[in-house]
């Protein structure tokens, strides 16, 4: 942090102090919620600017401890070198012992298909301390992941409820029984081209628009990747192939035939899951998924 009295400081202060007589400000009334970028540079100077609630004697400083960091979260130290007064604090709110700005910095990167590398490229491009660690990262973004599904297994668990109660109206029919609705089908791939590796087949319901079911596809598998070079025929394949169930590929085949693949699964369980049978099928003109 900048020390309260060196020549930049000074020159911020003024700048500060004449921007903020021309500044007009619009409060919109609301309180002040979640993360602002900002430059922790201008917040000394501003803590310079107020006085110590002890001695009342002008001129707050403002101090990282580096240790204690974790991650994008810092320790504050707001201090009056005057008669010693501190106040410590967080950056970031804290939840048992995890703080949200990490949290919402890896569920951020892991939205955009990036990992701790791409976290830690934008710390250092921000001029922010760097991410948490490798490995904590990993933690925390299996954590996430898992919290991710849920919330979006109820979503579409709900949002089958609707169409449901929908067309059971149309229909006439009660609870128990499936009702037939009309769907819209799409695939979608991480990478542009014909050699993703992931994707997935979205059902959408043309009653309601919310996505009733999702199906993710993968063609690969670390483990496989591994041993992808052994001969077939060798022992030490059949031997490490015996022991391999829990295969992480649940697809065998390229990018564009993912649709017409993932489609025909998604089919197959909504009367099990949703209670509900897709039988009006609206798809784009290339629709492979609508002919299989
Ligand atoms: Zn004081
Ligand atoms: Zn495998």
């Amino acid at each position: 942090m900048a020390s309260g009295n060196s020549a930049s400081f000074k020159k911020l202060q003024q700048l500060i102090n004449e921007e903020s007589n021309e500044e007009t400000f619009d409060y919109n009334g609301k309180s002040i919620t979640g993360f602002r970028f900002c430059d922790m540079e201008l917040f000394a100077v501003v803590f310079g600017l107020l006085k110590c609630p002890e001695c009342e004697c002008v001129g707050l400083s403002l101090e990282e401890d580096d240790i204690s960091r974790k991650g994008c979260a810092s320790k504050l130290r707001l201090c009056c070198e005057r008669c010693n007064w501190k106040h410590l604090f967080w950056t970031s709110k804290r939840t048992e012992k995890s703080f949200e700005v990490n949290k919402r910095l890896i569920y951020g990167m892991r939205r955009i298909g990036k990992g701790h590398a791409g976290a830690s490229k934008f710390c250092s491009v921000m001029n922010m301390p760097s991410p948490l660690t490798a490995k904590s990262f990993r933690r925390s973004s299996r954590a996430i992941s898992r919290h991710v599904k849920n919330a979006a297994k109820s979503c579409m668990k709900s949002a089958a409820k609707e169409v449901h109660a929908k067309n059971r109206n149309v229909n006439y029919s009660n609870d128990s029984v499936p009702v037939n609705c009309g769907i819209s089908c799409d695939g979608t791939w991480q990478r542009r081209g014909h050699s993703s590796l992931n994707g997935c087949v979205t059902v959408v319901s043309m009653d309601t628009g919310k996505v009733l079911d999702v199906e993710a596809l993968t063609n690969h598998c670390k483990e496989c990747k591994l041993h992808e070079k052994l001969d077939r025929n060798s022992e030490q394949y059949k031997k490490w192939k015996a022991k391999h169930t829990n295969c992480k590929a649940n697809y065998h085949g390229s990018a564009p035939a993912m649709e017409p693949e993932g489609a025909p699964r998604i089919f197959k369980r909504s009367v099990e899951e949703n209670n509900l049978q897709y039988t009006d099928f609206y798809g784009d003109g290339d629709s492979k998924a609508f002919l299989k």
